[in-house]
């Protein structure tokens, strides 16, 4: 029996709910699936946004180690949040806010700051209703204004932390028009020994999900391949939904490919017509086709990037990744990112730099491997190849050139090395009185006043650049003349804090106290990363124009 419209639709409070589950595992890839579906809907026409539901007890990303999530992402407004944030960031061509991110340490923290204030006096505070409760109130406000929230539920149906989430959906989609809530199961299809595409997880997990009240509008099988006809008759009967609510999402070389591969499979008209949008949506013709035609544009060749840090995984330096991904649509080149670990670095990996056309020192915390991100950068200095350093990599391009240029002996970073006699990178003054670790950084959006005729000014075209920041420490005061006495200027500050330097005796040396990467976009590369890019490849067509004069 249709259910009965509960709430019209409040424009106020967001129009329609995509909400996304997982099964099976996690690591799906669901966030890709979900935040293609968000671009497709944006290209025909709609207001996009997303909330992303991590149900850990951590208040926020910002005190995990990259090891564990993967890359803290930060946004405009300071917050700390989880890297799918970043894609959705990315997909989706919006700025999205803290209250975008829901954990279960951000609903229990209100609900218990409520309690003891005594705003439910006299009452139980329970999972149901108060927890709930805060949940559907986060996600509405987050989609207020939008045509189409997509709500994507970290983790996998059946984790324990997720159980709240879970019951929270259910509530609202009883609470809401049934044409305005949509509930999409991303789920694993593996194949079996024989080559078989098998079912059975599916079926678990979606049973899984109808035991709590959820039963799924579409289901979404990630595999290798695409799902035979077969296949997703076999979900669609078992799972009970229609066979062309059952949809592949085939593995694809490159991440910006999947809003291409889900449109093939209509994915996007599917949910438009489910959610009685299709009427208002452009017709195809109309529609805006530009992601298409930069993911497919022509490139001519390849740029080998050697990225030095200590997190051997590549999540922890997605944006990075993907900030050198844009830069190279924008300059119409493959980068090929080399991964360079910079604790191995100083005995075996050395060599691996001599195959990079260009080197980045990304951001981090803490000692481990810092030797050899300052090697990298010597090395980068001494033979006039393009560097780009990134908050950490800018403070130790500040330590290299203390070091190795001004001779300031074990001059260092006081968060790295507390004795060193030249502390030329220093705790910001404000950080002193700070306690708590949890969201205590410098952090968020900040302008950067940018001197005429520098190369910053060529790079962003501007006087002035406001980027993203995450850092405690910063270039100290008292060291700045002495550091400006060599080839090193500091070309972009904020009053007295310094925020880019660069060298005016290399072809391209830069590196910056923010953090570019979280603004780029693949429509919108980073300044930096296109500068850094652009001179990766003059510095090949000129290296090639010296060896052909040389065989002549
Ligand atoms: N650890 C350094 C600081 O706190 C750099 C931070 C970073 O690279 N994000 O200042």
């Amino acid at each position: 029996m249709p259910k009965e419209p509960k709430t019209g639709y409040d424009p106020g409070l967001g129009r329609k709910f995509i909400f996304v589950t997982g099964g099976v595992m996690s690591g799906l890839g669901k966030g890709i699936t979900a935040a293609s579906t968000g671009r497709l809907l944006a290209n025909a026409g709609f207001d996009v946004t997303a909330v992303k539901i991590d149900p850990y007890l951590n208040v926020d990303a910002g005190t995990m180690n990259p090891y564990q999530h993967g890359e803290v992402y930060v946004l405009k407004d300071g917050g700390e949040v989880d890297l799918d944030l970043g894609n959705y960031e990315r997909f989706l061509g919006v700025d999205m806010t803290s209250d975008h991110n829901v954990t279960t340490g951000k609903t229990y923290q209100e609900v218990i700051e409520r309690e003891r204030a005594g705003d439910y006096l006299g009452k139980t505070v329970q999972i149901i209703p108060h927890i709930t409760d805060d949940i559907k109130r986060r996600i509405r406000e987050a989609a207020a204004g939008t045509d189409v929230c997509i709500v994507e539920v970290g983790g996998t149906v059946g984790d324990i932390e997720g159980m709240p989430y879970l019951e929270a959906l259910r509530q609202f989609a009883h609470e809401e028009s049934p044409e305005n809530i949509l509930f999409a199961h991303v789920t694993l299809v593996p194949y079996s020994k024989n080559g078989e595409q098998k079912t059975k997880p599916t079926q678990h997990s979606v049973k899984e999900l109808r035991s709590i009240g959820l039963q799924p509008d579409i289901v979404v099988g990630r595999c290798d391949d695409e799902l035979e006809t077969a296949t997703k008759e076999k979900i669609a009967l078992f799972c009970d939904v229609p066979t062309d609510a059952v949809f592949s999402n085939p593995d694809v070389e490159d991440i910006y490919h999947v809003p291409l591969m889900i449109e093939s499979e209509n994915l996007d008209e599917y949910i438009m017509q489910q959610l009685g949008l299709a009427a208002e949506s452009l017709p195809p013709s109309q529609r805006d086709n530009r992601w298409r035609e930069l993911v497919t544009r022509e490139r001519s060749g390849t740029v080998d990037i050697a990225l030095v840090g200590k997190y051997d995984i590549e999540d922890a330096y997605m944006s990075v990744y993907e900030a050198l991904k844009h830069a190279g649509i924008e300059e119409r080149v493959d980068v090929n990112v080399l991964w360079v670990d910079s604790d191995e670095m100083l005995d075996r990996h050395e060599s691996r730099l001599e195959e990079a056309d260009g080197i980045v020192v990304p951001g981090g915390f803490g000692s481990r491997g810092t030797p050899g991100k300052i090697k990298a950068i010597q090395y980068c200095r001494e033979r006039d190849v393009p560097f780009l350093g990134l908050c950490l990599g800018f403070q130790m391009a500040v330590v290299e050139h203390a070091r190795n240029v001004l001779h300031l002996n074990s001059a260092h970073s006081a968060e790295l090395d507390s004795e060193t006699p030249h502390p030329v990178i220093d705790i910001l003054p404000e950080q002193y009185e700070v306690e708590d670790l949890g969201g205590t950084m410098r952090l968020g959006a900040h302008t950067t006043e940018i001197s005429g005729g520098s190369l910053a000014e060529w790079i962003y075209n501007d006087t002035v650049c406001t980027e993203r920041h995450r850092h405690r420490y910063e270039v100290n005061p008292a060291y700045i003349d002495e550091l400006e006495s060599g080839a090193l200027t500091f070309s972009g500050c904020a009053g007295n804090r310094m925020e880019i330097l660069e060298r005016t005796d290399h072809p391209f040396f830069f590196g910056t106290q923010f953090h570019p990467e979280f603004r780029s976009r693949p429509d919108r590369a980073s300044p930096p990363f296109v500068s850094f890019i652009q001179s990766v490849k003059n510095e090949l067509d000129a290296r090639r124009l010296r060896d052909e004069e040389v065989e002549i």
